[in-house]
């Protein structure tokens, strides 16, 4: 079972009964970005010694649309330098969050 690592999301693989544009992504392995991943996963975790395990995934519903692509084989899958942002407050299990456009201007 896959549980998204955010901890204000309930999202997990379990939950995925009906057909949802759901999916989980690991941390990357260039650290200069699982850094920024870090970083948003311990604020939402309210937790600055967080780190993170092979285990570890993000849902979808914590990066922009525009970070997201489908590949020929159907797999969703993130731009190179994407990382989350939607990390700090209540995301409705299956639902978008709204528009992070804010929170980004107010941590540059
Ligand atoms: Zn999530």
């Amino acid at each position: 079972m896959t549980i998204c690592i955010i901890k204000s999301c309930r999202n997990q693989t379990t939950k995925r009964k009906e057909k949802t544009n759901i999916t989980f992504h690991k941390v990357p392995a260039d650290p200069v970005a699982a850094q920024k991943w870090i970083e948003q996963i311990r604020l939402s975790r309210n937790d600055p010694t967080w780190t993170p395990s092979e285990y570890t995934r993000i849902c979808s519903a914590h990066f922009l649309e525009s970070d997201l692509y489908n590949t020929n084989g159907g797999y969703v899958r993130l731009h190179k330098h994407a990382y989350p942002v939607k990390t700090t407050h209540y995301c409705q299990p299956l639902f978008k969050c709204p528009d992070p456009s804010n929170i980004i201007n107010a941590n540059p």
